[in-house]
This record gives C-alpha cells, structure tokens and sequence, in this order.
C-alpha cells in the first residue's frame, strides 16, 4: 500500500464551506491528525483514525502525519480556513526539511477558504483592493516585527486582515495595534470585526477606527482594516477597485491599457 499526506483546509467553519476536494481526502483518509477543534469537525467513521492534538504542537503533529504516511497510511492534516495561512502547511514543510527520506513521498495541500476572504464576503468588499494579511500573534515573531509590517502597511494604505488578534495571554498587544492605526491612518477608516464566520455565533460589526475597541476582537475574530478609500453601501462596506486620483499615473502599464488591455474580470 502506497502512503499519502494531504495538508487540507476545512474552511471557516459552515460544512458547506468544506471544498469537494477536501472531502474528498477526507473520505478516503486513515488518519486525521490536527488541533483538538478541528478534528472535531471531521466526522467519525469506520476505518478512520482520529489523532486530536494540543496547540503549539504543530511540528510533533507534521512528524507523526509524515511517519504514518510513510509507514503506508493515507493522512490528512486538517487547518481551519486554508492551510497555508498561518497554518499547518508550512509546519509540515519545517519537518520535510530536516527528513530528507520523507521528501518523495505523495504530499498535496489542498486549499481552503481563508478567514478574511469568508469574513470578507459577509461585510461586502473590503478587501477590494491592494491589501495584506497579518498574523498578531508574536508566539513565532518577536513584537517589534508586527508593529514595523503594521506601520508600513498602514502607511502604504494597504487594507488590512488581522489573524490571532487577542488572546488572553496577550491581552495588551491588540490595544496597542490599534494605537499604532490611529497614528497612521484616518479616525473615519473603516474596520470590521467578524467573529466566527459561517457558524451559528457569527458576527460581524463594522465601526470607525475612532470608535474601534480592544474588547471588539477575540482569538475567533479576524479583523479587516479599511484602507483611506473603504466606505459604506447600504448595509454593506467595500473598497473601491480604483484608487482616488492615481490611477495608472507614470505605471509600466499605461500604454498597457492605453492599447486596451485591463484587468481581468
Ligand atoms: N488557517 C486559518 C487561520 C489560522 S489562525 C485560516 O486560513 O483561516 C487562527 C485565526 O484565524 C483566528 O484567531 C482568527 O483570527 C481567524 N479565524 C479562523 N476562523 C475564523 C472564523 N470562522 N471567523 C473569524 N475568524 C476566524
């Protein structure tokens, strides 16, 4: 029997969220190996082997998952959202490099739908434009690096998806984020709370920068910062694909366009 490893993402939460893909390695599985939560989301079969484990872990989890595949078993290693936003992809790979004997075995990652882009389509379009994702938890990168990406990107008028943004062994660090935004950026600059998308506690609240809490954000919130252009449509919020007043000025692609070819879509 040849063994395999898929790295698979079970989306933000709602089943239907879950790609054809995914279940489709999940059905011809052995073995589900990943955080407690997470296993609790795959249901429990005949000839199906679940291996919860504790967070923080993630390397001892990708040794075991690539031990088991290599031994002949077929393995999923399940992440929320997608597996390779700050997830469990990049942890399977850290183990590969120091196993070189594991590096021809059957691995795939199988995408899933990340956070921001779920929470993303509940609020509208605010990721419409330019924007960039940050993880707030400085478990794997000292603080000083989060707060120097944060600025940038604020400065660069980026939108902005915040993961991990407050935890309770970490309860200053998104005060201080919010410190740094409103140094950077306008107190009218949208920002969107969205707690446990596509599940039954979903919720999602959209307040300015100014009137932005600490207390707003949790570990199931992602949290999405508006850029200088983000605004309100009706019950929804977007940013707009254009960027006020410099569109295509002095880029290598105004003759581009001037000849016809835009963006795709
Ligand atoms: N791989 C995951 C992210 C793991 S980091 C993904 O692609 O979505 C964990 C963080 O993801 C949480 O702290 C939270 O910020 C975000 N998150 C995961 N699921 C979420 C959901 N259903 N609703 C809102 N945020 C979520």
């Amino acid at each position: 029997m040849s063994g395999w490893l898929a790295i698979a993402g079970l989306g933000p939460g709602d089943a239907a969220l879950v790609t054809p893909e995914v279940e489709a390695a999940l059905a011809e599985a052995t073995h589900v190996v990943g955080y407690i939560p997470y296993i609790a989301r795959v249901a429990p079969r005949a000839g199906l082997t679940l291996h919860p484990s504790d967070n923080r872990v993630e390397l001892d989890r990708a040794r075991h998952a690539l031990e088991m595949a290599a031994a002949g078993a077929r393995v999923v290693v399940v992440s929320s959202g997608d597996p390779g936003v700050f997830a469990m992809a990049s942890a399977v790979f850290e183990a590969l490099e120091g196993a070189p004997e594991w590096q021809e075995l059957d691995i795939r990652v199988l995408p899933g739908i990340t956070a921001m882009l779920a929470a993303a389509a509940r609020a509208g379009a605010p990721l419409g434009h330019d924007f960039c994702a940050i993880n707030l938890s400085d478990n794997l990168k000292p603080w000083v690096v989060i707060e120097r990406r944060l600025r940038l990107a604020a400065q660069a008028d980026f939108a902005m998806a915040f993961y991990n943004p407050r935890s309770k062994s970490r309860p200053k660090g998104f005060a201080r984020v919010l410190e740094i935004l409103r140094e950077e950026c306008g107190a009218h600059q949208l920002i969107t709370f969205a707690r446990a998308v596509s599940t039954l506690e979903e919720r999602i609240n959209t307040v300015t920068l100014a009137e932005a809490k600490p207390e707003m954000a949790d570990m199931r919130t992602v949290v999405l910062m508006g850029n200088s252009a983000t605004r309100r449509v009706g019950r929804f919020v977007y940013t707009p694909r254009m960027f006020p007043g410099e569109a295509g000025a002095g880029s290598p692609s105004e003759s581009a366009r001037a000849q016809g070819s835009g963006q795709v879509e």
